[in-house]
């Protein structure tokens, strides 16, 4: 079965989510559980909290189809140490919220080496950021998402996240969200080549990891590099390429999240990709 749906407003409270979620036809959501522009949010109350549990239940929505996405400023490979540690603590405020709110997962950019310091340095950076996380929380898995490679952005390669995989310890919670504008403006034809990358992707990081995809059409052709999501069907990856994701049962099971610019499209896409998927 496919669970999908979109990374709706938390806007009053992250008990708001699911109740924005329900409204347009979705099992399954994104939110940022506190503004993703700051650096420090206030707690979570508890009423808050026993809010969010009870909408989710009240709309059927459990918790491994709910996707938390991180803070834009967090910069888990950043070069420089009083950047490092300030992204380690709010990735660990991060994770501790989700824990609060009974969620599983945790969406995140793996990171940046701003130019300063090799890629390599900066993955492990990463890798031992979540170690360091991992271990002081439990329940929820690290969920790096792949990037366009804009800039200085890692994660673009399938590579990168396997080499973050090795140097996790605990295998059982780090997975990864593909992410389709993602995947496809970092070079790996999705329109032509269907089978081939989703083969490179088994035999580079594992379907074992994938925990979770945000479904997006590209403002921008192949290998560009550049991240701009469009409607689906609007863009450079076009309609038939999400018809044959919702036939295809390796998809099954885990949320699929649209981020796509217009979100008055919102149900209307969602249906369209749910009609494709046969159910
Ligand atoms: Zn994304
Ligand atoms: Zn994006």
């Amino acid at each position: 079965m496919k669970y999908i749906g979109a990374h709706v407003s938390a806007s009053g409270g992250v008990e708001f989510a699911p109740v924005n979620a329900h409204a347009i036809g979705a099992n399954a959501f994104a939110l940022f559980t506190k503004n993703q522009r700051q650096w420090v949010s206030k707690p979570l109350t508890p009423e808050s909290i026993a809010l969010f549990k009870a909408n989710c239940e009240k709309y059927g929505f459990e918790a491994e189809y709910i996707l938390p996405h991180d803070s834009y400023l967090i910069n888990l490979g950043h070069p420089e140490e009083e950047g490092l540690q300030k992204s380690r603590a709010a990735f660990l405020d991060e994770m501790q919220r989700c824990e609060q709110l009974g969620l599983k997962l945790l969406n995140f950019h793996p990171g940046s080496h701003l130019n300063k310091i090799a890629p390599e340095e900066s993955l492990n950076r990463i890798a031992e950021s979540i170690n360091l996380v991992l271990n002081q929380t439990q329940g929820v898995t690290a969920v790096i998402e792949n990037t366009a490679g804009q800039g200085s952005n890692l994660g673009n390669a399938f590579e990168h996240l396997r080499y973050i995989i090795d140097r996790v310890e605990d295998k059982s919670r780090v997975g990864v969200c593909l992410d389709t504008c993602h995947t496809f403006t970092a070079g790996y034809n999705l329109v032509a080549e269907y089978d081939q990358v989703f083969e490179t992707f088994e035999q580079t990081v594992g379907f074992s990891y994938l925990r979770a995809m945000h479904i997006n059409d590209s403002k921008k052709e192949l290998a560009t590099r550049v991240d701009r999501h469009d409607s689906i069907g609007q863009g450079f990856i076009g309609a038939s390429f999400f018809e044959r994701l919702m036939k295809d049962q390796r998809f099954d099971g885990i949320p699929l999240i649209l981020e796509t610019p217009d979100e008055t499209k919102w149900a209307e896409e969602i249906a369209w990709l749910r009609a494709q998927a046969g159910a």
